[in-house]
């Protein structure tokens, strides 16, 4: 018989698990391929440097994981961008991925909203966000033209926004999980919380493409009534997607459960395949002189505007990073090149 794997060297998964990791796996029997992503410091880093009210933190550690799994399975060098842009309290969610692993990301809202949302119970992502849409950017240079994928937000999550996209634009069968949560550890100076997120994506992606041919999700402009042709799922995808579906979230953020021995406990059976796992941080790519840049390209009435007690202060929506420029220093008009 025709082993496939023949070759390839087998180990026992890894005991612990490194935390801000991306790990590639692969089940070839059943031609699926996914990556585990698992963060603490990195996701940590980025949202206790703003203080959002904790739904939204939560939503935006989502986002954070989904972008790290899509940035860092695109084969480029640039940079790829999350974008929602909805009319729920949650305004806009913003997540750029730098190859080959930086992360930043932030939000927009409402807080009075948020607050009402919290007191009435509808605070779940897909209630934060509301409708609108999510745009997925890959952006390789000033020279390159930039692609841009779109999606509708239509109350829904960021995993039936994923399994949309990948379904309707890609016609890839895929599933993601998403999780996010608070780790409360004693210290000297008492408790303090430390996010820690995980996620989980996989891809049926079979060599004769009618075998991932899925069904319509919408009905679309039928008439009521029509019934829409499903076609059958594979099998091999079914078994991968069911697998994937029975994740918890804890499996996903457990400190002491690796992605390594998280893959072998899903796909044990029909054997698994693991790469190199590559690492990734938050890093926020502004400095001191990209925000004098754009202080220079902005109208002398605009600068005036912004001068208070004396000082132009500019902080970076993304890391709270803190600018501050004297009037005199932002001389030149219009003229910065960045
Ligand atoms: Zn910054």
């Amino acid at each position: 018989m025709n082993n496939p794997d023949l070759g390839i060297p087998t180990r026992e998964p890894a005991k612990t698990g490194l935390d801000d990791t991306i790990l590639p796996f692969e089940v070839r029997t059943l031609d699926l391929r996914g990556r585990i992503v698992r963060l603490g410091p990195a996701v940590d880093a980025i949202l206790s440097s703003h203080d959002y009210p904790l739904p939204v933190a939560k939503l935006l550690g989502e986002a954070i994981v989904l972008t790290v799994m899509l940035g860092s399975s695109l084969k480029f060098e640039g940079r790829f961008i999350l974008q929602t842009q909805s009319d729920g309290p949650v305004r806009m969610l913003v997540v750029n991925f730098t190859s080959p692993g930086k992360v930043r990301a932030c939000a927009r809202f409402d807080a009075e909203r948020i607050a009402a949302a919290i007191a009435a119970n509808e605070d779940a992502p897909g209630q934060l966000l509301g409708r609108g849409h999510l745009a997925m950017t890959i952006d390789q240079g000033p020279d390159m033209s930039r692609y841009q994928g779109l999606v509708p937000l239509e109350g829904h999550d960021l995993e039936r926004a994923a399994h949309e996209y990948f379904s309707r634009s890609e016609q890839i069968p895929t599933r993601v999980r998403l999780a996010v949560a608070e780790e409360f550890r004693g210290g000297e100076n008492g408790a303090r919380r430390r996010w820690r997120a995980g996620g989980i994506l996989l891809q049926f992606l079979p060599k004769s493409p009618e075998r991932a041919r899925q069904g319509d999700l919408d009905p679309g402009d039928a008439p009521p009534g029509t019934e829409s042709y499903v076609p059958p799922e594979d099998d091999a995808w079914v078994e991968g997607r069911s697998l994937v579906e029975t994740v918890d979230d804890i499996e996903l953020i457990d400190p002491a459960l690796s992605s390594e021995r998280l893959a072998y406990r899903l796909f044990h059976d029909p054997g698994v395949r693991v790469f190199r796992a590559a690492p990734v941080h938050a890093q926020c790519s502004c400095s001191r002189q990209s925000v004098e840049a754009m202080l220079q390209s902005f109208p002398r009435e605009d600068r005036d505007d912004m001068v208070k007690d004396g000082k132009i202060t500019v902080t970076c929506e993304f890391c709270s990073s803190t600018y501050v420029f004297a009037p005199s220093e932002i001389t030149a008009e219009g003229s910065a090149l960045s």
